[in-house]
């Protein structure tokens, strides 16, 4: 389940401006930060690739968000918790992954208060953060959304879920990661064939700028 349609469906690897502007108050990039970048890591937890990748993650001591889809949290709750005792952070990617275009408000609306309350009360998370799944909700269920969640967009996708997607594209497209960016990837078994074999050298190198990857949401880390 990517956050944004299969194969062959457009989409932005950097969303542009406009895009932004239509979204005010959503997260595309945490401003005030200058060293570091937001890995964020969709669908999961997944029984195949959420270990592999927290132990990736462990070894270049990186610290990720993970947006679950509350009904997988609901069948690996073991998942979420290795992932939050790794000390990574979690959010919310709705109940059932529902397309917000294709979804009234109040069924929008509902699948992500049954998520947020999922994820406070079996795992004690408190925090509102939500990924829309795809990556796609109306001008409305966005405005209400807002008024309860914090909405995590993002500064890029690279494509991870395309399987098809050579790997020196995915690293050409991760190499445009800077300050403050929200990074899209996946946590899933096709995302991980991909994200296996240039995440690790990606986090090398950046680190080797000076750069580090942390969580959201940033503003509490740091108050
Ligand atoms: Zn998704």
């Amino acid at each position: 389940m990517p956050s944004t349609p299969r194969n062959k469906s457009f989409y932005f690897v950097r969303p542009p401006w406009l895009v932004r502007r239509l979204y005010p108050g959503a997260i595309w990039r945490v401003k005030g930060s200058s060293k570091e970048i937001f890995l964020t890591f969709d669908d999961g937890p997944d029984p195949v690739s959420t270990l592999p990748l927290l132990d990736l993650l462990d070894q270049s001591e990186a610290k990720a968000t993970f947006f679950v889809v509350g009904e997988k949290a609901r069948q690996f709750p073991e998942l979420v918790k290795e992932i939050l005792a790794r000390g990574h952070a979690v959010g919310s990617h709705g109940m059932r992954h529902l397309n917000g275009r294709q979804a009234s408000i109040q069924n929008y609306l509902e699948d992500a208060a049954m998520a947020a309350k999922l994820l406070e009360s079996e795992f004690g998370i408190t925090w509102k953060g939500f990924r829309p799944p795809f990556g796609k909700m109306t001008f409305s269920q966005f405005r209400a959304l807002k008024k309860v969640y914090e909405v995590v967009m993002w500064d890029l996708m690279p494509g991870d879920f395309e399987s098809h997607l050579e790997i020196e594209k995915l690293q050409n497209r991760l190499a445009l990661a800077r300050a403050g960016s929200v990074v899209v990837l996946h946590d899933s078994p096709a995302a991980w064939a991909q994200n296996q074999q240039v995440l690790s050298a990606f986090m090398v190198r950046l680190q080797s700028q000076g750069m580090s990857f942390a969580k959201l949401p940033y503003h509490i880390e740091f108050d």
